[in-house]
């Protein structure tokens, strides 16, 4: 019996909403936790296109939904669904509520950083159930983070605690999408691999991949094979991108002192733990000092950031 079938009138159905900067994915999910239906597209570029992706998951609920979780990039404040903060791709949410944005009636709407519902899944289904004080970073495109501290998510007084993507690694770096320069986000992402990668091809230097017909330069992906297959311009870009996680990663064990660290995203895929440790003095001196404390995730993390969604049960 498929867990749609076993869903019942007692058991309502709850729409996982993930908004990021590069797709949008949603679910149907049990209220007990079980993903029932995916569904993913391009990232919207506008409040209706938002709202008719919305809509097109709710068309196939076969049963009655309870409300729709929503994990979204930037500072949001849950208790209103209200986008604070939300620079880039995605600025054009920026002061909407997304309950509104979403305009489902009465249907609950509830929103949060996407990070911290990766985090909450994780507590109630994942690597960090049973633990009071774990940090989890997302790895994608950009950089997202989340604390539980103590046992309950850490907000901060604004509401921004937890955004360690934009930790500053190197005032004199890059510039970020937060307005500031050299954070996390802009040494290890998607987007900082790709750019590095791409600058080394614009030097003629050693590679094996190039632009594509339309110009474009690699993927992370394909950066990482080429890496593996010996391209000394990806194993460069590699090297000092994850130089610049293990030393976030050294400044986040400082701080919070957690039980486990878990990586999730989409970069956290493509490595692995060892992959971090390998080559980096600052994580070999972590060790070291008695932080062995890098787990992996054990959901994927679509489905934690969608079971993550505040309707869940327990939800902290
Ligand atoms: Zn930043």
């Amino acid at each position: 019996m498929s867990d749609l079938a076993r869903a019942g009138p007692g058991n309502p159905l709850a729409i996982g909403v993930d908004i990021g900067g590069t797709a949008i994915k949603a679910a149907i999910v049990g209220v007990g936790g079980e993903l029932l239906e995916n569904f993913h597209a391009p990232s919207p570029r506008s409040a209706s296109a938002l709202r008719d992706f919305v809509h097109s998951v709710l068309k196939r609920a076969k049963l009655p939904v309870q409300g729709i979780g929503i994990g979204c990039k930037g500072i949001i404040d849950a208790a209103s669904s209200r986008v604070k903060s939300l620079p880039g791709d995605l600025h054009f949410l920026e002061g909407r509520l997304l309950s509104e944005v979403i305009d489902a009636g009465d249907l609950t709407v509830c929103a949060e950083n996407d990070a911290r519902t990766a985090l909450i899944a994780e507590v109630l289904w994942g690597a960090a159930r049973g633990r009071r004080n774990v940090v989890l970073l997302t790895l994608g495109t950009g950089v997202g983070g989340a604390a539980l501290v103590n046992g309950a998510i850490l907000g901060g007084a604004g509401g921004a605690a937890g955004h360690l993507g934009h930790m500053s690694l190197d005032p004199r770096g890059g510039l970020c999408i937060c307005g500031n320069y050299g954070c996390l986000e802009t040494c290890f992402s998607s987007r900082a691999i790709e750019s590095d990668y791409w600058a080394h091809l614009h030097r003629a230097a050693p590679a094996k991949l190039c632009l594509d017909s339309a110009g474009q330069p690699p993927n992370t992906e394909a950066i990482f094979r080429a890496a593996a297959d010996g391209d000394e311009s990806a194993r460069h870009v590699l090297d000092c991108a994850f130089e610049y996680l293990a030393a976030a990663i050294v400044s986040i064990l400082h701080t919070f002192d957690p039980e486990i660290l878990i990586l999730g995203g989409n970069l956290a895929r493509s490595s692995s733990p060892d992959r971090i440790s390998e080559g980096c003095w600052l994580w070999r001196c972590c060790r070291r000092g008695g932080f062995g404390l890098l787990a992996a995730t054990l959901v994927s993390n679509l489905k934690c950031t969608i079971l993550g969604c505040p309707l869940a049960p327990g939800a902290c």
